[in-house]
């Protein structure tokens, strides 16, 4: 008689306990090498794809339904991750980015191929969109062009810095057409075009294990079948919220890792650093208030009006503002050890900078609220 064993297959655990189990056992023992050696996150950034931490705010039915949206799990996942390395939190956000780009598109093609396909890691990438973001701010012009051709565009120009890429990677991008000056198409970049190159030539102080290339295109040929929006307008006013409130998960990771620094030099050297002026409970008190901040205005990604996205831009300033008072805090707290070359703080600390300078950085958000102020009481002028 034979006897049949039916095997049943366990329930994954929680994103949550699963995102944690990687950060320590696949991010943490590499942080060095991330930092210093610049060394790129892959293995960790796809097991982070197959656990589901970039498919919590796009596995939702679209702009136009009303069911909550996942962006604040998505914030969570970010954090975890960035309570041990800001370099794999910016790789989150920007797959992240790539991913609500397609789910907040009329794409059906791209919704259905390359959307799964993103979201659960499998094909990673990031975006282009620091650029266009200024020139909509009036800080500087836009740097890709594009011309109308049978089935798609020709695009050309030069992206200095797109981070999460590699050579079957993908970005999303914005161009200008040549004889339509003000008309904006968004789409997403494969970096296998032809014509398309990733120039590496840059070493920074921190978030060098990003694969940060700069992107030159020579009329690079963009299918029909990429365009996410044609003309940008109302995709962009659709998108940016998202977009700026997913960082958060960048601000709060760095807080909450610069609160354990401040906790852990605690039992050893609390008798004099109590006399510091910022101690880690003023820190834990602030971040659950961005933190319920940012989780109410996650719930309603898609609310357009001014008063809303002027609440998302001072709540971004804010964590920004944070992020650098708490790494420097951590410094202070830390003393010598924080500053030797492997110590945690001085890495949090210039880790923490990319917080406030990644787009929007402190003075782009500063001139953005300072715009929606002078169009609310000059009319506009
Ligand atoms: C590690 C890293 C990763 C990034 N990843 C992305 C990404 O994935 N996608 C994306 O769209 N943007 C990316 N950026 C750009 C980023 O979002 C900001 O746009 C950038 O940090 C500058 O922002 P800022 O507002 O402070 O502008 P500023 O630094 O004040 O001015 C920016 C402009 O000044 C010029 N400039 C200044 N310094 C230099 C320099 N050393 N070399 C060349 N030009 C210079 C360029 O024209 C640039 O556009 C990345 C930047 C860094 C440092």
């Amino acid at each position: 008689m034979t006897t049949l064993t039916l095997v049943r297959s366990e329930p994954a655990p929680p994103l949550m306990d699963q995102v944690r189990d990687i950060a320590g056992s696949d991010i943490l023992p590499i942080v060095g090498e991330i930092d210093r050696d610049g060394v790129y996150p892959e293995a960790a950034m796809r097991k982070l794809g197959r656990a589901g931490a970039f498919a919590q705010h796009v596995s939702w039915g679209g702009p136009s339904t009303d069911s909550g949206t996942g962006v604040g799990a998505a914030i969570d996942a970010m954090s975890a991750v960035g309570e041990v390395c800001l370099s794999t939190a910016f790789c989150m956000w920007c797959q992240d980015a790539l991913a609500w780009y397609i789910a907040c598109s009329d794409n059906d093609g791209l919704k259905r191929k390359l959307l799964p396909e993103v979201s659960t890691g499998t094909v990673l990438g990031g975006t282009g969109l620091s650029n266009p973001m200024k020139r909509f701010c009036d800080i500087e012009p836009l740097r890709l062009k594009g011309t109308r051709v049978a089935g798609g565009y020709r695009v050309k120009g030069v992206l200095p810095w797109v981070s999460n890429l590699g050579p079957d990677h993908h970005f999303g991008g914005v161009f200008e057409l040549n004889d339509k000056p003000g008309h904006f198409v968004m789409a997403i970049i494969p970096c296998a075009s032809e014509g398309l190159t990733l120039g590496s030539n840059t070493q920074f102080v921190a978030l060098d294990g990003t694969r940060t290339f700069s992107v030159q295109m020579r009329d690079v040929f963009i299918s029909d079948d990429l365009v996410v929006a044609d003309p940008i307008d109302g995709y962009l006013k659709r998108i940016r919220p998202g977009f700026v409130l997913l960082q958060s998960g960048m601000a709060f990771g760095l807080i909450e890792g610069a609160i354990a620094l401040m906790e852990q030099a605690k039992t050893t050297l609390h008798h004099v650093n109590k006399y510091l002026p910022e101690q880690p409970e003023q820190f834990r008190e602030k971040l659950a208030a961005m933190r319920a901040k940012v989780a109410k205005l996650s719930e309603t990604p898609f609310d357009t009006s001014t008063a809303f996205w002027r609440e998302v831009l001072e709540t971004r300033l804010i964590a920004g503002d944070a992020t650098v008072a708490a790494a420097h805090a951590a410094m202070l707290h830390q003393g010598a050890r924080g500053y030797v070359s492997t110590g945690a703080a001085q890495r949090r600390l210039r880790e923490a900078y990319f917080v406030a300078i990644v787009t929007p950085a402190t003075k782009q958000l500063r001139k953005m609220l300072a715009d929606i102020d002078c169009a609310s009481s000059c009319g506009g002028h």
